[in-house]
């Protein structure tokens, strides 16, 4: 069975990203309940058809189906906690961002009162929900998602990971921590070039392609990692990609040298294990154990 437009369905949470689920349910025509800790926010909503509960009890007995998007993993136990025996036979998805540590508990505490859970990890800001780009990765119950998998996808892609409730969280951070470290990348080049009398934007200008270009080597690191062989030919080895260069024209930009230094140091620790030869990829085997 997989729900369909009469699917009655509740939200909690109508902050930035609990508003832009639940305009896009009930713009597709899904009957919609919205609930927010505090008042106003659901004015709009209620105009395009949403029906308003005044507590969170009333938006969970309301219907089968609950989305929680609140602001952390705190906010949804105070909210929901009180609610377990209301929950009980009913489903959750939470799809406010939580540790993975912090999934399996709520998965674990939806368990012992006899809840359906799916948590869900949005990649995605606000204005992108029901957009093509949406993507929102879940996990917990296989039931769950492919039952209310309709109405996922109303919000973007849809993709599951697996029974194990953390994995979804994992997914997203590991994610994440990607897109940080490269915006860390984009900003030193940035700060590099700034004193030659270059722009943020001009610099952008450039990086952008840059870097969607450099993503093409993911999978071919990749599979050298799956393969577990540092030392496949063709490879750019450790010792030549020293960047020395890069941190010297940088401390004579004058500007910090921490964003280099880092990769510089996964780098440093696999050639003095021996290994300056091997692939660049092999620095993975520096994060994979702690210096
Ligand atoms: P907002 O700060 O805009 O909204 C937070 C929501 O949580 C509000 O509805 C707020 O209610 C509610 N809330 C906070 N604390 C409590 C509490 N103790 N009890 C009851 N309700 C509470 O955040 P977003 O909507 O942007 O984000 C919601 C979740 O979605 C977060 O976990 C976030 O990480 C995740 N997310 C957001 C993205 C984004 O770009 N915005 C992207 C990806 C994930 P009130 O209005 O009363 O303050």
């Amino acid at each position: 069975m997989t729900s369909d437009d009469t699917t009655q369905v509740s939200v909690l949470g109508l902050g930035a990203m609990g508003s832009a689920l639940a305009d896009a349910l009930v713009k597709a025509g899904y009957a919609t309940t919205v609930w927010n800790r505090s008042p106003g926010k659901a004015d709009g909503l209620v105009a395009q058809g949403a029906k308003a509960a005044a507590t969170p009890g009333d938006a969970v007995r309301s219907g089968p189906l609950v989305i929680a998007c609140l602001l952390d993993h705190a906010s949804v136990r105070e909210v929901l906690d009180p609610l377990s025996g209301d929950l009980a036979g009913r489903t959750l998805v939470n799809v406010t961002t939580t540790s993975p540590a912090q999934s399996r508990e709520l998965a674990a505490w939806a368990a012992r009162a006899g809840i359906a859970y799916l948590d869900g990890g949005i990649m995605a800001v606000p204005e992108m929900i029901g957009r093509p780009g949406a993507s929102i990765l879940y996990s917990g119950s296989a039931d769950v998602f492919h039952q209310h998998k309709p109405l996922l996808d109303r919000w973007g892609a849809s993709t599951y990971f697996g029974e194990d409730a953390g994995l979804a969280s994992l997914y997203d951070l590991a994610l994440l921590a990607g897109m940080y470290v490269m915006f860390a990348g984009f900003m030193h080049g940035a700060a590099m070039v700034a004193p030659a009398g270059v722009t943020a934007s001009e610099f952008a200008a450039k990086a952008a392609p840059w870097l969607t270009a450099m993503t093409s080597a993911f999978q071919e690191y990749a599979e050298v990692i799956d393969g577990g062989d540092y030392t496949v030919a063709g490879q750019q080895s450790l010792r030549f990609s020293n960047l020395g260069d890069l941190l010297a024209a940088s401390s004579d930009q004058g500007i910090s040298t921490e964003v280099v230094d880092m990769v510089q140091r996964l780098i440093q620790r696999q050639i003095d294990a021996g290994h300056g030869e091997e692939g660049f990829a092999r620095i993975i085997e520096s994060i994979r154990q702690p210096g």
